[in-house]
């Protein structure tokens, strides 16, 4: 019999799982995927918000795909508990299948904050395809909905923004001092509530939503600490999120905060991995290891545990924080130790001009950075990208630190000189160069201009 890898997920964790363990294992073995969502791209959401895409463009597979993979898929169910002394699964109908691998890819849920009253119609958290079903629907009443947005991180700013594009009005509440507070410093997140007033989103901030309740007309107001209220339409709950672990209870997988990993995604049970938002893995800036719940992780988790299931002994040195929102028109970046208090800093602040940076240093390394500037400001937008190949290369800058430090806009070329570009085009997870995903919506292909000037700039050709 081959070996029988069964893989429960849908999202990114798991697609990227199943296409590696084909790339290294030629068809050799039976995989199955279990999800209770149909494999889709959680990043994608907000563009159906936005209305810049439908519901189906949000979908990373289909049978024709998982077929092409030689996958059986089981949309739809759910994996109840797992029992590694027997290597078997049991799900939620009471079936049993047994495994010589197993990938938990179960992603996070959001946390419920516990507010009196979010269990109202039109009150509800944005993670999942029918929540943003059930937004849109809400949505559909009204031309311009008032909508109330509590908490403002990552991802409800993501949500935000594409509320934004839709011409909707927005409110924010954050308990904390200011937005995006594991996200940006205090004086990045200053330019960030400015924008905002200059795009006429309101931010309550240093306060938190006490109840929500029905007022006139099936409008919700919500009370806050501080003794306001807001009238809205919809209000959206995005106070964080935490890992799907229930799986895993009484299975004697070690967690922390989450699922732990070591280098090769695999728990305290060689055969069983784990991987993207449910894991906590090895990180690239420190000893610790953390959980890092974003789309580049996961992918890089789906990678490097399914080189490993197929057989092809992969290590992951490990993920790097990294957030960029647009935030209504106002680019945001942050990557690494951004809020590591010991750190030298460099910081430009130019207030009218909406420009934000600070390079973060240890010694002569580059450990964090913060960027925020506006979208036409191309010159911001490549430094992110450097600054990011920078800190993934962990790239010793010598004497560019002092150049860095006279012309903070010239990071380019700093990023030449100390040959970033070379190490990371020479950089692959796997060791053999990555494949584009292998699911196009409606079997579309991207259009890739040939463009010989990268080839030159980026140091892969001779001479
Ligand atoms: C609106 C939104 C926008 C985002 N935008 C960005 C962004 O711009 N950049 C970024 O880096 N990240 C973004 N993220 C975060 C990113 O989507 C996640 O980090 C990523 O989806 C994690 O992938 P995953 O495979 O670990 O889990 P998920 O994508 O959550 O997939 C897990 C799947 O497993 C299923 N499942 C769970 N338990 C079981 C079970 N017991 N049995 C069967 N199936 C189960 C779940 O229903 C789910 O479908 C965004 C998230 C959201 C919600």
């Amino acid at each position: 019999m081959p070996n029988h890898n069964i893989i429960i997920g849908g999202g990114p964790t798991a697609t990227n799982a199943v296409e590696t363990i084909r790339q290294f294992d030629n068809g050799d073995s039976q995989i199955t995927l279990i999800s209770d969502e149909p494999a889709h791209s959680r990043m994608a959401l907000p563009y159906w918000i936005a209305g810049s895409i439908p519901r189906a463009h949000t979908l990373t597979g289909n049978d024709e795909y998982f077929q092409k993979f030689a996958t059986v898929t089981r949309i739809g169910e759910r994996v109840a508990s797992i029992d590694p002394p027997n290597n078997q699964v049991t799900l939620s109908d009471g079936s049993k299948l047994d495994y010589d691998n197993l990938l938990i890819a179960t992603g996070a849920s959001p946390l419920d904050p516990g507010i009196p009253g979010s269990d109202l119609d039109g009150v509800q958290p944005l993670w999942t395809l029918a929540h943003t079903e059930s937004l849109l629907n809400s949505a559909s009443v009204n031309e311009q909905p008032r909508v109330v947005l509590v908490g403002a991180g990552f991802i409800g700013f993501i949500v935000l923004n594409a509320m934004f594009k839709r011409g909707w009005q927005l409110s924010v509440v954050e308990r904390e001092s200011q937005v995006l507070p594991r996200m940006l410093d205090t004086g990045a997140a200053g330019f960030v509530q400015s924008w905002l007033a200059s795009k006429n989103v309101t931010v309550h901030t240093g306060t938190s939503v006490h109840s929500i309740r029905e007022g006139d007309d099936g409008a919700k107001v919500v009370e806050l600490g501080n003794g306001s209220s807001i009238e809205a339409d919809i209000v959206i709950l995005a106070t964080g999120i935490q890992p799907n672990l229930d799986v895993v209870a009484g299975s004697g997988i070690e967690t922390g905060q989450g699922i732990l990993v070591n280098d090769q995604m695999q728990t305290n049970f060689s055969n069983i991995y784990a991987g993207g938002d449910v894991a906590q893995g090895p990180v690239l800036l420190g000893d610790q290891s953390d959980m890092h719940p974003i789309q580049p992780t996961a992918v890089d988790h789906g990678r490097v545990a399914g080189a490993n299931m197929a057989g092809h002994e992969v290590h992951y040195p490990g993920s790097l924080l990294m957030n960029v929102v647009d935030v209504c028109g106002l680019q945001t970046a942050s990557f690494g130790a951004w809020n590591d208090a010991d750190a030298d800093a460099m910081t430009i602040a130019n207030e009218p001009g909406f420009v934000y940076r600070k390079l973060l240093w240890q010694d002569d390394q580059i450990v964090g950075a913060i960027f925020a500037g506006r979208a036409n400001d191309l010159g911001m937008l490549t430094d992110v990208g450097m600054v990011k190949g920078i800190l993934q290369t962990q790239t010793a800058m010598g004497e560019w630190k002092k150049f860095l430090a006279a012309n903070p806009f010239d990071m380019r070329r700093a990023y030449i000189a100390t040959g970033v570009a070379k190490k990371l085009v020479n950089t692959t997870l796997l060791g053999k160069p990555t494949r584009g995903r292998q699911f196009q919506f409606g079997g579309a292909k991207p259009v890739v201009p040939e463009n010989p000037s990268h080839a030159v700039f980026v140091g892969t050709k001779e001479g």
